[in-house]
């Protein structure tokens, strides 16, 4: 059973977004792991998405932040490396935020990023590969041949 505290403390984590894809919330990359109350300091358990992602210094301030103004004013974050995130801990409807985002979600048929991963634009298999790389190390970056777009496309790991 959950406390009244720890619901109200989830509550808080849902609200919180990815600095890189504001549209999607801590939950929905599925990297939040637990949350403990250790008499008046909560504890929150992470896994970070990508070793030495720059974004997750930020995702930990922004989680103490939302804690604090939501009335919990002392708070860790501690982070757990093992098991290691994969794109499956990521919810559907985070997916489908990502896809609405205009980047491609991870798909298991594309464990290494190859043509024809599907556009969020206009949902052509017609793609191409341009880089491995997009706009951060996460994403790999196609160009449509139908509709002409440029998209991420977010590695499935
Ligand atoms: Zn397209």
């Amino acid at each position: 059973m959950m406390s009244t505290a720890e619901k109200k403390i989830w509550q808080v984590l849902e609200a919180v977004t990815d600095p890189e894809i504001p549209v999607l919330t801590i939950t929905d990359m599925g990297i939040v792991r637990g949350v403990k109350i250790n008499n008046d300091e909560i504890e929150v358990i992470i896994t970070p998405t990508y070793t030495g992602c720059p974004a997750m210094d930020m995702i930990a301030m922004n989680i103490r932040l939302a804690l604090f103004e939501n009335g919990f004013p002392k708070s860790k974050i501690t982070s757990v490396l093992s098991p290691a995130w994969t794109t499956d801990w990521m919810s559907e409807a985070g997916k489908q935020k990502l896809k609405a985002y205009g980047i491609a979600a991870p798909d298991k048929k594309f464990m290494i990023a190859k043509d024809g991963v599907e556009c969020p634009q206009c949902h052509s298999v017609h793609t191409k590969l341009v880089s491995e790389f997009g706009s951060t190390a996460c994403k790999a970056l196609y160009q449509c041949n139908d509709c002409k777009e440029p998209f991420d496309y977010f590695k499935c790991h």
